[in-house]
């Protein structure tokens, strides 16, 4: 057993051991490994998956349970399966919702992100997390998961950025971010091919179809939001690459990082927002 030296460190971009002396990783090229913000906290919270995953549905939870205590007479029981559980347009524009209604008359462009975090029904929570237990642990394997959540994060603008551009006044829902991991999940497979590649291709595949077909079929779906994001998802994959063609380096968690922080300061100035207009 060794225990590194006091004076070594791991090169935040190749994750070779190092001396903390070293002005260049002598494995990667890497200029000052030992700057502060190349080994900064907000980079560590990418070491857990499982956590981050598992935290990542509590925050989606939590925005759920938030958007419910906002207007306690929605507690209704609708008739529609979809309408149990679920919050008034009024309490969910106040905590985020996009469209061309939060963006042209309040100049709202940070719900962009924030939409990705809302849910319009128990219904609708509980078949995007399931959605997002089932693509995120792949995309995490084969993309790690500073990427995955960059692709979540990018994919969930890029879907309601088209839906707005399309015309769409008012949506929510982690679906246009999930659609981005099956979008990067296609491009995966059909990128790396082989038994392995062509298998993923097809399930996912499977479900992408699945998704149109549900979307054509049932009233009120946000398509231009599922199609934008899985097209942001397979350019993510196209421009980040995955494990097995670009292993995860600096500058992918410098990217997931960004994503990270820009989306706790959004979700955070939503709630402030909110409860700030909500109960002055
Ligand atoms: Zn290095």
């Amino acid at each position: 057993m060794t225990t590194p030296h006091k004076n070594s460190q791991l090169c935040p971009n190749c994750r070779g051991l190092i001396s903390r002396n070293e002005t260049v990783c002598p494995y990667c090229g890497l200029k000052n490994p030992g700057s502060w913000w190349k080994n900064s906290g907000l980079l560590r919270l990418f070491q857990d998956s499982d956590l981050f995953l598992k935290g990542l549905i509590g925050v989606n939870i939590a925005f759920f349970v938030l958007s419910l205590i906002m207007n306690p007479g929605g507690l209704g029981m609708g008739m529609s399966p979809f309408g149990f559980l679920s919050p008034n347009n009024r309490s969910l524009l106040l905590l985020g919702a996009t469209g061309t209604m939060p963006i042209e008359s309040l100049h709202r462009w940070w719900t962009l992100v924030s939409a990705s975090y809302l849910h319009g029904g128990l219904l609708h929570l509980v078949f995007n997390m399931i959605a997002l237990r089932q693509i995120g642990p792949l995309i995490i394997q084969e993309y790690g998961l500073a990427r995955m959540f960059s692709i979540y994060t990018l994919g969930g603008i890029g879907g309601f950025l088209l839906s707005y551009l399309a015309g769409v006044p008012f949506t929510i829902g982690a679906s246009a971010a999930v659609c981005a991991l099956i979008g990067a999940a296609l491009y995966y497979g059909k990128s790396r091919g082989g038994t392995y590649g062509q298998q993923v291709y097809q399930q996912v595949g499977g479900w992408a179809l699945s998704i149109f077909v549900f979307g054509l079929l049932v009233p009120g779906i946000n398509n231009w939001a599922h199609g934008g994001g899985m097209a942001t998802g397979i350019l993510c994959g196209l421009l980040l690459g995955y494990q097995e063609n670009r292993r995860e380096m600096l500058n992918h968690r410098l990217l997931g990082a960004a994503c990270a922080l820009g989306t706790i300061l959004i979700l955070f100035w939503a709630v402030l927002t909110a409860v700030i207009y909500r109960f002055s």
